[in-house]
């Protein structure tokens, strides 16, 4: 079996993600959150669905509002079937036991799922591959449809040449819990059992898929916009023309932007872009934190989401400006 698995991110969530936070400054912090887009959380026509979902005991099949996120998720993705399993991690699992069942089955991971998933020809080229060898498909799409946002095809464009796929509804989607197990309907149903074993068989599950629901519905305009946000910051970095953080716009594609960082350790800049001095307070009138993560020991990670707006955003290149002058010759 050959899987798209993209290399674990080692997420260290550790700084408090309070929208305002107390500050050194003594002045609450407007808090730009860009760790991950894993930190959205749901808003009111999110909360309000999932008050109101029609539920029923999804373990013997009985949830009306699963039943009906893992219908509009087949369509969407083209497959004969979904599942709804509770993290993305839990759906590649299910994937890799179902295709590899007899002991010594080989499993070949890629290096980086960005081959998969945005090189559109790269899936159907695997999958003749595999084939030849006997081998199965498995795409890790925990940001499919960011890649079909950026691509401007259908998700079911991408999925089309796989075996099985996973798909995360807890990301850029916005969910606060879920992905979802998509293939064949007999794989389906060794899923089933497989989620079972796993302890992951949910009953009252549809006040969660209810929340999927409204992330699905709302993507085709959230998405773009989060991928415009992170355009846009990319190239007010760039006209920064700083020596110590560098971007190229270009290579930002859908949510996230890596910037390079280089003269000090990015867990210092990334320290310096969350904490409000007076100094700032006092120079630009504002008290603005920026949360972001360490992704190599040369740069850092900036995720955009459905909780960042545009003047979000342009408060973090602001903030950013700011500490780069201050580090600055
Ligand atoms: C986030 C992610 C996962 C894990 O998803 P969880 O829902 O956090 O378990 C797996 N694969 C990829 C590519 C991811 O981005």
């Amino acid at each position: 079996m050959l899987c798209g698995l993209a290399r674990a991110a080692a997420l260290r969530f550790r700084a408090p993600c309070a929208r305002w936070s107390g500050s050194r400054a003594g002045v609450p912090a407007h808090v730009v959150d860009l760790r991950s887009d894993t930190v959205t959380r749901p808003g009111p026509a999110m909360r309000r669905a999932m008050a109101e979902a029609v539920v029923g005991d999804d373990d013997f099949g009985e949830d009306p509002t699963v039943r009906e996120l893992q219908e509009k998720a087949a369509q969407l993705l083209g497959v004969e079937q979904t599942l709804f399993v509770p993290t993305n991690t839990m759906a590649n699992l299910i994937c890799v036991m179902g295709h590899c069942r007899r002991r010594g089955s080989q499993l070949l991971l890629g290096q980086e799922c960005h081959l998969h998933v945005y090189e559109q020809g790269g899936v159907a080229q695997v999958h003749l591959l595999a084939q030849s060898h006997g081998a199965r498909v498995h795409l890790d799409g925990a940001r499919l449809m960011n890649a079909a946002v950026a691509l401007r095809v259908p998700p079911a464009r991408i999925v089309e040449h796989c075996d099985s796929v996973s798909f995360c509804l807890s990301k850029g989607l916005g969910a606060p819990v879920g992905a979802l197990v998509g293939g064949p309907k007999d794989f389906i149903e060794e899923a089933w059992r497989l989620r079972k074993a796993l302890g992951g068989g949910m009953r009252q599950a549809g006040v969660l898929a209810a929340a999927a629901l409204v992330g699905l519905a709302e993507a085709e305009e959230v998405l773009p916009r989060d991928h415009e946000n992170a355009r846009r910051f990319a190239k007010g970095l760039q006209a920064l023309a700083s020596p110590i953080c560098s971007v190229d716009p270009a290579a930002v594609e859908t949510n996230m932007v890596l910037v390079k960082v280089e003269g000090l350790p990015p867990a210092e800049l990334c320290q310096r872009l969350q904490s409000v001095s007076s100094d700032e307070v006092a120079r630009t009138g504002r008290a603005v934190s920026v949360l972001l993560f360490p992704w190599t020991e040369q740069s850092v990670r900036a995720v955009w989401h459905r909780d960042i707006s545009a003047q979000d955003t342009e408060l973090a290149l602001r903030k950013w400006e700011f500490v780069l002058r201050q580090l600055g010759p």
